[in-house]
């Protein structure tokens, strides 16, 4: 058994002002070999795709695989390249393959395509032809496109968020892919949309009633016809035709029990529409700074303050409240700004160094910070990350910096990255998060794995930046009429 592997794959949020290019996507890109090695026993869907194939005994054949956490949009010249590379790729080796496996995210778009990931799959089938299989792991975030299914023989996702089960995503999609080649099943799909968007920090998948939906996906898989099923929470901050939430199923050979089991998911989802929608669970800024600080008088851990609608890593609502409280014992771990690590480099540690510092990066970021800050560590970040989301992967931050600014710690990167895991407190020597009363972060729901038995309390605090929990406040222009909560 031959297996093509390839993957382009970024949450585009089409709402930010610039765009992810190639040079942003080459930091990540693998191709041939390495790309087979790279991604070896790795906690990722690539990881999962190949680990699998290999102990079904089949030859994993690497075209490219590129990508990008949760960006601008993809820029058009990028988008080319490597769906380029992927068809050239593919062609050339399309007489000697038994199928296809691809890693796809489901919320790519660019300025000028925003059903980017159905047509790579669209192509991908055109160059393979009818009768070579195409499986394909996605993750839970995907805005699933129907054209994508009619392209695919198999789609499948990633079941929670935080996204702790890459690795079986990937292997599930390997499994169907081989049993599909040895003629044991048929896979066909089916999916439906429910219309709703839901804002990222309430997609985190052990939310009530966002869990019971979750955990049906999980228990119908294997239900008799059913091989598989997934339920998509869908990105919101990509502004496309098809962003929202979906049901998707794939069965063997019987597509009426696929549109069953889709249709009765989709009537699910909209009966729980209100309750999905966390807003018990909201602050403002400065109730939510002036809650955190409470808290911690009565704890022994930690306070965690989420910055949830801060796509960009470098807002400053929270902090220059947190400032303006005179807070101490704060730490701010991968805020993004390029400028100030690179300055921090220059000047070296000990020194104290002045410019406006972070808020920077769009109109709705909060503005920069004008004060002195002290330098405590200065250097290159690039490590191998530990944390239980694409463990073992290397990632390189550029020049990063440890900056002391009135008694609040922040680390410095010159590439976005959201702390998520303890590489944020380990990359550094000797911190450690007992030191701190309150963590100030920007994840949405990746860092609860980690960050909710460490700290006491989650604080979520919601301002005007481009991922908030209000989304009537973005300015959709694809979104369909009729998908609440926003066009109803
Ligand atoms: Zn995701």
């Amino acid at each position: 058994m031959r297996i093509a592997l390839a993957g382009f794959w970024l949450e585009s949020v089409t709402f930010l002002p610039d765009q992810t290019g190639i040079v942003e996507f080459e930091r990540s890109a693998k191709r041939g070999k390495d790309l087979i090695i790279g991604f070896q026993n790795t906690a990722t869907p690539q990881g999962g795709l190949i680990d699998v194939l290999i102990s079904e005994g089949a030859e994993v054949i690497g075209i490219v695989d590129a990508g990008v956490g949760a960006a601008a949009s993809a820029s058009d010249a990028a988008y080319k390249k490597y769906l380029s590379e992927i068809i050239v790729g593919l062609d050339s080796i399309k007489e000697e393959i038994d199928g296809v496996a691809l890693h796809l995210h489901g919320a790519l778009a660019t300025p000028s395509n925003r059903k980017a990931d159905a047509h790579i799959l669209e192509a991908v089938r055109e160059v393979v032809g009818p009768k070579i299989p195409i499986a394909c792991a996605m993750d839970y975030h995907a805005n699933v496109a129907p054209e994508s299914i009619g392209a695919a023989n198999i789609i499948t996702g990633f079941r929670y968020s935080p996204h702790t089960d890459m690795w079986e995503t990937g292997a599930r999609a390997a499994r169907l892919l081989a049993r599909t080649i040895r003629g044991e099943i048929k896979p066909v799909m089916a999916m439906a949309k429910p219309g709703i968007a839901l804002p990222s920090v309430f997609s985190a998948t052990q939310l009530e009633p966002l869990s019971e939906l979750v955990a049906l996906a999980e228990t119908s898989t294997g239900d008799g016809p059913l091989l598989d099923c997934s339920f998509f929470g869908g990105f919101s901050y990509a502004d496309t035709p098809d962003t929202g939430i979906t049901a998707l199923a794939v069965a063997d050979s019987d597509a009426e029990v696929a549109k069953n089991w889709v249709q009765s998911m989709a009537a699910k989802c909209w009966e729980l529409k209100d309750q999905l929608f966390r807003e018990d669970l909201i602050h403002d800024v400065e109730k939510g700074v002036e809650y955190a600080l409470k808290l911690k008088q009565c704890s022994n851990k930690p306070v965690c303050i989420l910055e949830h609608a801060d796509r960009l890593n470098d807002s400053t609502y929270v902090l220059k409240e947190l400032l303006k409280k005179g807070a101490s014992k704060v730490y701010a771990p991968f805020m993004f700004d390029p400028d100030l690590a690179d300055l921090a480099n220059q000047a070296g540690v000990g020194a104290r160094i002045e410019q406006p510092m972070f808020g920077k990066s769009s109109s709705r970021a909060g503005g920069a910070i004008n004060a002195s800050a002290r330098v405590l560590w200065a250097g290159q970040l690039k490590f191998p990350i530990t944390g239980p989301l694409k463990t073992g992967m290397e990632i390189d931050l550029g020049p990063s910096a440890l900056i002391e600014l009135q008694g609040i710690l922040i680390s410095v990167i010159s590439v976005q990255w959201s702390a998520i895991d303890m590489d944020c407190f380990y990359q550094f020597e000797g911190l450690k998060p007992e030191d701190f009363d309150i963590i100030l972060l920007r994840s949405k729901t990746h860092f609860r794995e980690i960050y909710e038995p460490m700290c006491s309390e989650i604080v979520i605090i919601d301002t005007p930046d481009w991922g908030p929990a209000k989304l009537s406040a973005l300015p959709y222009e694809c979104l369909p009429k009729g998908v609440f909560p926003v066009t109803i």
